[in-house]
């Protein structure tokens, strides 16, 4: 391809909205181009490396047996009224339409239900299982906060794929072919990633993993042991009793503490190790107005564990200042579990302290020396603080190490949650109907590209892997117009390499200044730079660079093709 004929729309500016690398790289290199918050067209360029993706992904899709369909973007209420998820869809994601006749569709999130309406209907028989459906398509949800360019888009490209099954054990098989499917289309393209231990969340289902990407701008924090193999989205990772060293329990003591409300004052007010102290956050309950949820002061609640405690309510919501009021007559930050007429959910590090202080649901007051067993003898205990860094692990295995992850991929083992709702049944060997069990596999094409991103770029821009780069090559020729001999050899170089099907942008123009091609080429991360110039072409040189290294060397102009086709390994 010739720069002079393509639409390469590279800017110097930084776009204004962009606050990661992958998002502003993306912008200035002329990948994509914003439309609407959150909906992007992709520039040639752009939909170049978009279908790199697609292709490893569509390669090891069918390599593991899956079957491409493509199903609607538009979906018909009454499908998720069916499963039940019509007005239960994480709130407000799901984009609702009306047609002409005022009858409601969606614009497919997630297509769960399309795909148990074509399971139901076209399988009849245990003996057609198991089968694994899968396309590339085009997701729309209405995030809340579109961010990040494509990384949390609300219109993007996602590989979903739909298992159904005869028993679990065949759904098992297939759940642990995609979590080696996705390994292998990971390692292909050749990023660094960890697969997780995840929350279902609004999909639902038993097991899920997801599969992180690592980068310091990732949304989510992922919990992984230092030395065994346990990891797991922090949302879920099961967290520890941290144990103090053991005390003899002292006598509960109540003191003054004037217009101390914070964890943070009350240690210093008190000199106190802040591990000893408690804070008490007053949550809306499920079947009770009111439940107060205990970690200790140095800890953090996790909201997704704490909502799936029975009688609190989901999701999550804390109490404002004026029900705190009106229940328990103080306010925020003079809580503590002592007598407290709400019931008591302690979390596992909170519920081993002694000695320890808290509020005493009195302004300006706060116990010391508080024990569970003599003080506040009625409480639950449960798992619902954040995990934290050095923390044991939850397998036993060395301890916790805290990193950023981008999530790429979700897979889920559904088992019946869409089958019994929607009837999808095939016979079973006596011949009577039997729920279909169903996994669903998730993968994030479209952020795929900025996650790759994030791990590969420097001040200068991006460093493609060579496995998903839009070009393998370019070649920039330095003042070609003035010299016969660069026209000749760059002209022969581009069309020996055309013919070798390596990819090839030529940089032909001819009213750019080289600095302006290198700083381009670098900017879109091609990861094989030639420039030939009339020093070089005269001994019959050629200066080679790749992004990579940055690190030029000379080779012979008639061996570009075979030193290239050893590097690309296509000998
Ligand atoms: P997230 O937690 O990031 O919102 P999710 O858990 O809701 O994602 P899934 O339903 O598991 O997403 O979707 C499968 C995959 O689709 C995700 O792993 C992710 O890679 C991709 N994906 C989800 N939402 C977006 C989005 N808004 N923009 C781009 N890709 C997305
Ligand atoms: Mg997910």
């Amino acid at each position: 391809m010739k720069v002079s004929q393509y639409t390469l729309s590279t800017q110097k500016e930084m776009p204004a909205d962009a606050e990661i690398a992958s998002h502003q790289l993306l912008i200035r290199g002329g990948f994509i181009r914003k439309l609407a918050s959150g909906i992007y067209t992709w520039l040639p360029i752009g939909l170049r490396v978009l279908r790199k993706i697609e292709d490893i992904v569509r390669q090891e899709m069918n390599q593991a047996g899956g079957q491409e369909l493509m199903m609607p973007v538009i979906q018909p209420a009454e499908l998720w009224q069916e499963s039940g998820r019509w007005n239960q869809y994480d709130e407000g994601l799901l984009l609702k339409l009306k047609d002409r006749h005022q009858r409601d569709f969606c614009f497919g999130p997630t297509h769960e239900e399309v795909i148990t309406e074509i399971a139901r209907n076209e399988l009849k028989s245990h003996k057609q299982l198991p089968v694994n459906y899968y396309q590339i398509h085009t997701k729309f949800r209405d995030e809340t906060r579109p961010r990040f360019g494509v990384m949390r888009a609300r219109e993007f490209i996602m590989k979903d794929a739909y298992s159904f099954h005869a028993d679990t054990e065949s759904l098992q098989q297939t759940y642990q072919l995609m979590h080696d499917t996705y390994t292998r289309i990971l390692d292909r393209i050749g990023l660094e990633y960890r697969a997780v231990l995840a929350d279902t969340g609004s999909i639902g289902g038993s097991a899920s993993m997801e599969f992180h990407v690592l980068a310091d701008s990732g949304e989510d924090l992922i919990a992984f042991s230092s030395q065994g193999d346990y990891a797991a989205n922090i949302e879920l990772a099961e967290a520890v009793a941290v144990q103090l060293p053991e005390e003899k329990p002292l006598k509960i003591e109540k003191i003054a503490t004037p217009g101390q409300r914070t964890i943070q004052n009350i240690v210093q007010f008190l000199n106190a190790d802040i591990r000893k102290t408690v804070k008490s956050l007053i949550v809306i309950g499920d079947n009770q107005p009111l439940v107060a949820l205990i970690v200790r002061g140095d800890h953090t609640l996790n909201t997704f564990k704490a909502e799936k405690i029975a009688g609190v309510a989901a999701p999550l919501t804390m109490a404002d200042e004026d029900q705190i009021q009106a229940a328990i007559g103080c306010p925020v930050g003079s809580i503590g579990p002592v007598s407290l007429k709400l019931p008591i959910i302690a979390d596992r590090s909170a519920a081993t302290i002694s000695n320890f202080i808290c509020g005493a649901n009195e302004d300006d007051f706060h116990f010391t020396n508080v024990n569970w067993q003599s003080d506040c003898p009625e409480y639950e205990i449960a798992d619902i603080r954040n995990i934290e860094q050095g923390d044991a692990s939850p397998d036993g295995n060395g301890s916790i190490q805290l990193k950023r992850g981008i999530e790429v991929g979700h897979i889920f083992q559904l088992g019946e949650k869409y089958s019994i709702p929607m009837n999808a049944t095939v016979l079973d060997e006596n011949g009577k109907a039997k729920p279909m069990q169903m996994g669903c596999y998730g993968m994030g094409v479209s952020r795929l590209v900025g996650a790759a991103i994030e791990q590969n770029h420097d001040k200068s821009g991006i460093i493609w892997p060579i496995s998903i780069a839009p070009f393998q090559v370019i070649l920039i020729p330095i003042n070609a117009h003035k010299s016969v001999a660069v026209t000749d050899a760059t002209s022969r170089i581009y069309q020996a390499l055309l013919d070798d099907g390596i990819e090839v942008l030529l940089d032909d123009r001819d009213n750019q200044r080289p600095g302006v091609k290198f700083a381009d080429a670098e900017l879109i991360g091609i990861p094989h730079r030639f420039v030939i110039g009339d020093r070089g072409v005269n001994k019959n040189e050629i200066e080679y660079t790749p992004r990579s290294t940055g690190e030029t060397e000379n080779w012979p102009l008639d061996e570009v093709n075979s030193r290239l086709a050893e590097i690309l390994q296509l000998v």
